[in-house]
């Protein structure tokens, strides 16, 4: 996986202190750690994976009972974001559903997949 940057240069000074630096890792530019942890939850989803709501994203949300805990949908689009594993999916839903969906949103549904992606 490609590293992430904040895009900001890191306030380390060359030398010793930057080789040490756990902000850039040497390299002076801010590394975005926050983005490398959000795509190690994210699964790789491609275009036709089945998919529903992630289990944690429905309980952040408060849907975990209502309609968006049961449907379910093909992903027909995926635009990259951010590095890593993240990306806008376009869904087609089996009910009125938002058609685009951030992938950490979403779970793999089908015969032998994990309903939801459990950390
Ligand atoms: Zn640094």
């Amino acid at each position: 996986m490609e590293t992430p940057y904040t895009g900001q240069k890191c306030t380390c000074i060359r030398g010793v202190m930057r080789d040490n630096c756990s902000t850039c890792e040497g390299t002076g530019r801010v590394i975005d750690f926050a983005a490398i942890r959000r795509s190690a939850h994210t699964p790789k989803f491609i275009v036709g994976d089945k998919v529903a709501y992630s289990v944690q994203f429905l309980k952040s949300v408060g849907l975990s009972h209502s309609d968006a805990a049961h449907a379910r949908g093909v992903i027909t689009g995926l635009t990259p974001f951010g590095g890593g594993n993240l990306a806008l999916a376009t869904i087609t839903w089996d009910r009125e559903m938002p058609k685009k969906v951030i992938t950490p949103n979403l779970a793999k549904v089908g015969a032998n997949r994990r309903f939801a992606n459990v950390d």
